[in-house]
């Protein structure tokens, strides 16, 4: 039975050397006074080896000596680990004068017992077959027990006040230090009190040693953690949905709530509802998409976004899902590309939108239709500059018109427009041949109509040339563009208000002009 308690006591010794020193490592304020305390516990555990170990009664009364002088150590360093832990500060300066010469006297009253005998005897007891020197207490012992139980309590006091006052998310680091200390004590009581051969006391300090290590420096309040990242991600503007291994959605913050429509808590019908807003997101990868809901100005905009959270070996463990609304941003965006690229005059796409579109046009089955107001310098010269913007913004209202929604009609710059015809073959000149006349008859009609003859709508009669090309008629866009300003060309030439398809023939083109 010796045996065992101080194979357990030696083990102890070791744990409690190795939790002080990673406790000085530690970067944590509380680390020195952790490691202080840990260190205090391993004089008195010697202390109760030796007394259990040793049949020889010098040995036994040194170990008594490094015990009794160990706890009073212990309950120094015990004192502000308290402070440390609870963040408080002694009451008065003359109190803690007062407990540490308490504490000091009782060193030294020790230090005299053998000299004057006032503190304790040791009596031998037979025990697995050799002598175990059991103590025998005296005044000075008393006096011992007296000082360290005081402090013991009033530590203990302590830890119950700050449980008791702390709210109840907090309350979990105190009441763990504190249940932890009634358990002690109590062994403690028992092993004193009950004067059982073999004390077994300082196996209960040691362990408390040790949960105090892990409770200070290594365990995670998780209950509190939980509610404040909880508490983060309702404040927290994006609608977030978390989900175990199995998907299943464990809780949403209140913009989540509202954006899926959970009712009473019952997050069953998350995953189906999400699906129903954004589409697949059972997707097992990390990533993001811009999503949209709804139509015209009640459109809204997201970035979905989806997170894997993975276990300390890399397995799944859940994921979460934020959805923010950028519909804003988006606006912004959409104006801000808008304005780059369209014309502030017309409305149509400008050159940056041309080139885009230039870029991204399927050749084969696209059309480019070529056209420059006629004598338009005349226009400006005539009648002033105002008229001729007035004259531009109704060519290009005119033509966009003439053209379906799906083609794109650009101003590359003074009077000329190109019309982008998507989707557009061959065998569609008579159609484009067709959209040209209308133009020109309808820039006709409009200057003709003397209702706008006197408003701030007229503009002068003028007339529009058309140079054509087909995609599949060039090697790229470049050449497309070539054939078509060609095209146009020849219109000019041939006396204008008129089209050119490419290729032409110029030798019939130059006999009809003369
Ligand atoms: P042509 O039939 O050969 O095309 O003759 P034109 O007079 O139309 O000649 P051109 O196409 O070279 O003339 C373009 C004119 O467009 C020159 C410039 O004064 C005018 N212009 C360019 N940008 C603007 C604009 O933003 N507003 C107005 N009012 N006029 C512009
Ligand atoms: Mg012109």
């Amino acid at each position: 039975m010796r045996q065992t308690v101080s194979i357990i006591l030696i083990l102890l010794v070791i744990a409690l050397a190795i939790c002080a020193v990673l406790a000085l490592r530690s970067q944590r304020s509380i680390g020195r006074s952790v490691a202080l305390m840990q260190f205090a516990l391993i004089p008195p555990v010697i202390g109760n080896l030796l007394i259990i170990l040793s049949g020889n009664e010098t040995v036994a009364n040194i170990g008594c000596y490094i015990y009794f002088l160990g706890m009073d150590l212990v309950m120094f360093s015990l004192l502000r680990f308290t402070f440390d832990y609870c963040a408080i500060s002694w009451p008065s300066r003359k109190l803690q004068i007062l407990v540490y010469c308490v504490l000091a006297f009782d060193v030294i009253q020790f230090l005299c017992n053998p000299f004057f005998g006032q503190a304790f005897d040791t009596e031998p007891v037979m025990v697995d077959g050799y002598p175990y020197y059991s103590l025998v207490p005296l005044a000075g012992q008393t006096f011992h027990r007296v000082v360290d139980y005081s402090i013991f309590f009033s530590v203990l006091i302590i830890f119950a006040v700050k449980t008791i006052r702390s709210s109840r998310i907090n309350s979990e680091k105190y009441w763990v230090i504190l249940l932890t200390m009634v358990f002690v004590s109590l062994f403690q009581t028992f092993f004193i009190f009950s004067r059982t051969p073999v004390d077994r006391s300082m196996i209960g300090y040691g362990l408390f040693g040790l949960l105090i290590f892990y409770f200070s420096l290594r365990y995670r309040p998780l209950r509190l953690l939980d509610r404040m990242l909880a508490g983060i991600a309702s404040e927290l503007p994006e609608a977030l949905f978390f989900f175990d291994a199995g998907d299943r959605c464990i809780w949403a913050n209140p913009p989540g709530v509202s954006l899926a429509g959970i009712e009473d808590d019952n997050y069953d019908h998350v995953p189906d509802r999400l699906k129903q807003l954004f589409g697949d997101i059972d997707r097992e990868e990390e990533w993001s998409s811009q999503k949209s809901l709804g139509t015209g100005d009640t459109q809204k905009s997201y970035v979905v976004e989806k997170h894997l959270v993975t276990d300390d070996r890399g397995r799944k463990a859940g994921s979460f899902l934020s959805v923010r609304d950028n519909t804003a941003e988006q606006r912004t965006l959409q104006k801000e590309i808008h304005k780059a690229t369209h014309d502030a005059l017309t409305g149509v796409y400008n050159r940056s939108g041309y080139d885009l579109i230039l870029s991204g046009i399927e050749m084969e089955s696209t059309f480019i239709v070529l056209i420059d107001i006629d004598r338009f310098k005349s226009v400006n010269d005539t009648y002033g500059h105002e008229t001729g913007d007035r004259v531009l913004r109704r060519v290009a209202d005119t033509i966009r018109r003439q053209f379906r929604v799906e083609d794109y009609v650009c101003r590359l710059g003074g009077d000329e427009f190109v019309v982008f015809m998507v989707r557009a073959d061959l065998s569609m000149t008579r159609l484009i041949q067709e959209k040209i006349d209308r133009i020109n008859g309808e820039l006709r009609r409009f200057a003709a109509e003397d209702r706008h003859r006197a408003t701030d709508e007229y503009i002068p009669p003028i007339s529009i040339s058309a140079g054509i090309a087909h995609g599949s008629m060039a090697e790229d866009p470049a050449e497309l563009f070539r054939n078509a300003d060609l095209a146009m060309y020849e219109s000019k030439r041939r006396g204008r208000s008129r089209y050119t398809f490419y290729p032409f023939d110029e030798e019939e083109t130059l006999t009809d002009v003369r």
